[in-house]
């Protein structure tokens, strides 16, 4: 199965990451032309990729600044087609499924593609990489890490048996990807949890964990002699209590 052409985010998604700009290069991206990635390798299957891993691609801010997004991939896909590190007659393209670049994700291969990405673990990982050296010179964008975050969900959605996300260097010894993964792991579990939160079968305890926390505010302000909204709170307090009380669930002792 190959990634469709219009690629849609996970229906929850947090409004800041599904409006993140997808666009895709796979088609103006050059090959080989003695070969394609699938044509090299074969075609994964997508129950076989359980692990996204995160990379930058080390070309620092500074040394790309006269690029636009189209050009610089371009450029790094030739530059793997010219490299004979890996294969005699060079790779086959574009080194990884996803590039993030001034906020945009960029499709740059198919899933089922087997690209070289961390030597020796490219079986079962799809490789998404932020343009930056972040070992080195630069330091992640809000933009880019937004857009970083929505393109983890857009990809774990096509992997059914998805396990993990890793930093290439947690897989062989490498400086990449540059920015730290334990930031990256605590951002994505709160954005989980904010999203479980809006799932539809999830709504009544969307609204049970929102108004646990508006009765802790009016509950704190109700027994704060110095705050300025005490007797309101208490009133408030008051009425939701007469509720429970005629509804049957509470009875003052
Ligand atoms: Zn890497």
């Amino acid at each position: 199965m190959t990634l469709p052409t219009t690629l849609t985010y996970p229906s929850n998604l947090l409004s800041n990451l599904s409006s993140v700009q997808i666009v895709d290069l796979r088609p103006v991206l050059p090959t080989n032309p003695k070969y394609t990635w699938e044509s090299l390798n074969g075609f994964r299957n997508l129950n076989d990729l359980t692990t996204i891993v995160f990379h930058h691609d080390a070309l620092s801010k500074a040394s790309t600044r006269g690029y636009d997004n189209r050009t610089l991939a371009t450029r790094i896909a030739q530059s793997h087609i010219n490299t004979k590190k890996n294969r005699s007659e060079g790779d086959a393209g574009f080194p990884y499924h996803a590039w993030i670049r001034n906020g945009v994700i960029h499709i740059t291969n198919n899933l089922e593609a087997l690209t070289y990405g961390v030597a020796s673990n490219n079986g079962y990982t799809v490789h998404i990489c932020v343009s930056g050296d972040y070992a080195n010179h630069d330091t992640l964008t809000d933009q880019d890490r937004n857009a970083l975050y929505a393109a983890y969900f857009l990809y774990k959605q096509w992997l059914p048996k998805f396990r993990q996300l890793m930093g290439h260097k947690e897989l062989s010894p490498t400086a990449c990807p540059g920015y730290d993964m334990a930031k990256v792991r605590k951002d994505i579990a709160s954005i989980e949890l904010e999203m479980s939160l809006n799932n539809t079968p999830n709504t009544a305890l969307a609204r049970i964990f929102g108004f646990h926390t508006r009765y802790q505010d009016l509950y704190n302000k109700a027994v704060n002699a110095k705050d300025p909204n005490q007797a309101a709170a208490q009133a408030k307090l008051l009425d939701i209590i007469q509720v429970a009380i005629d509804k049957g669930y509470y009875v003052p002792q």
